[in-house]
């Protein structure tokens, strides 16, 4: 067991990567359980009733898991703490409920409270956390919190900065990001995100974020008095919403892939909401991020609020471009563009074009290895390469303009930015605190004193138990 090197309980549970940690060992260990028999369950309940319906219960899950399959006979039910909780054995429950616990394979062979068989003591501890586990990423378990208290939690649902004019701004400091939130009442509320200030956030799930119409916030349809924030959405999905929020709305995958209004006429679906966007204004951004010159549009008046978002140290605005069709096609062609006269931006030590940006983590390193840097020259040098080009010249009637983001955004100490390159992001994981002085942010990092790295945009869809001070 040793030389497995499986992870000690206490350690597990107080590492934020606890969960990982898990499932590794548990995967390391699966073929040393298979052979046990010794499952140990808990509850705090007092009811012969309940304790044998959370005991069908459980014994159904970890039936139900793989992992789980050193569970074999069932003899006696007792607790592991015979001090604080009365002896409790298999022939106080309910009928019925022995008549489930048989069919599911009799009899549970209660664990030795001081078994020092190591194997023993690991295939316990394993399989507590993994039932925790289990139990913590279930949507009934936060539901039934949250109800318990519902003034204390809210829905985190963007991160974002003020986004000015885009033929206004000149460089200057737009403001704080700001979190908006939804409260369990369905009301709005934002969170400024201000060095100094204290960050605890307990993230629960994802939920659907509902829809904004005309800059109000509709929650999620499927919201009742039972579900307080609707749909939970996976936390490995892109999505923001649920089927059910996206019906008739999709207006949202004109702004995502290839759009379906061509400027003129709405014809991706809803008139009163793409009317307001999809046949409006847009805007084109060349920027770069480490040795990548990344190419994008976005709808006009969030143009700068989209650069700053992206943590982009400078860019070279194009607008205003009609249309979301329109703008879709220069978007590709500027990029292809760019990509054929590379070799005329070799002195910037540029490697690709992209109409995506990199990765966050190799953003994160180059925000840390260089966070003053300012390629003004090199989007001069696009600006020119552009204006001197015939095959560009559908973008002569635009204006383009270079033009900076420093100000807006709070670089933390050398410290701290060296400990982010190096461990990376903060894992956000259900009911693992998130605590920390703001120390610094940049697009939608931000930086905690003492602790690391988190990226806000990780936290959007989260229903949160919140308190930032
Ligand atoms: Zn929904
Ligand atoms: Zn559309």
């Amino acid at each position: 067991m040793n030389e497995l090197k499986l992870p000690k309980k206490g350690h597990l549970l107080r590492k934020k990567e606890s969960l990982k940690a898990l499932k590794r060992a548990f995967h390391r260990a699966e073929p040393f359980l298979e052979d046990y028999d010794f499952q140990e369950l808990e509850s705090n309940k007092r009811s012969a009733e309940d304790i044998g319906g959370a005991y069908v219960k459980l014994i159904d899950r970890l039936l139900a898991n793989k992992l789980l399959r050193f569970i074999a006979t069932i003899k006696v039910i007792s607790f592991r703490n015979g001090i604080v909780t009365p002896r409790f054995t298999y022939e106080l429950l309910p009928q019925h409920v022995k008549i489930e616990l048989s069919r599911r394979g009799e009899i549970i062979q209660p664990m030795e409270n001081r078994s020092s068989d190591p194997l023993l003591i690991t295939a316990q501890t394993l399989a507590t956390l993994r039932y925790q586990e289990l139990k913590e990423v279930s949507v009934g378990y936060t539901t039934s919190r949250i109800l318990k208290d519902p003034a204390s939690y809210s829905q985190l649902l963007q991160f974002a900065y003020p986004s000015p004019a885009a033929d206004s701004y000149a460089s200057y400091f737009v403001g704080l990001p700001t979190f908006s939130m939804r409260d369990t009442n369905g009301e709005l509320g934002h969170q400024a995100v201000e060095v100094g200030s204290q960050l605890l956030l307990v993230p629960s799930l994802r939920f659907c974020c509902g829809n904004e119409e005309l800059g109000d916030g509709i929650p999620c349809v499927t919201k009742d008095a039972t579900h307080p924030y609707g749909s939970p959405i996976s936390l490995h999905s892109k999505e923001e919403r649920c089927e059910d929020c996206k019906r008739g709305k999709r207006y949202l995958g004109c702004l995502t892939g290839k759009p379906a209004c061509d400027g003129l006429r709405v014809v991706c679906g809803n008139e009163e909401f793409a009317a307001n966007i999809c046949i409006d204004s847009f805007g084109l951004y060349v920027t770069r991020f480490k040795n990548t010159v990344k190419v994008g549009k976005a709808f006009l008046p969030n143009l700068i609020g989209r650069l700053l978002y992206q943590g982009a140290n400078s860019a070279l605005l194009i607008y205003p471009i009609f249309g979301i069709e329109r703008s879709w096609i220069l978007e590709s062609q500027l990029a292809e563009f760019l990509s054929a006269n590379i070799s005329r931006l070799e002195r910037f030590h540029v490697e690709k074009i992209r109409t995506r940006g990199p990765g966050l983590p190799e953003k994160l390193e180059d925000f840390c290895t260089d966070w003053e840097r300012d390629d003004n020259s090199l989007l001069i040098a696009v600006r020119e390469l552009i204006s001197s080009s015939e095959e560009m010249n559908r973008l002569s009637r635009a204006d383009l303009r270079v033009v900076s983001f420093l100000k807006n955004y709070y670089k933390p100490s050398d410290f701290l930015l060296d400990r982010a390159i190096t461990r990376g992001f903060l894992e956000i994981a259900s009911w693992v605190p998130i605590s920390g002085k703001i120390a610094g942010y940049r697009g939608t990092l931000i930086f905690l004193e003492g602790k690391g790295v988190i990226d806000g945009k990780k936290l959007q869809g989260f229903v949160l138990k919140r308190s930032i001070a």
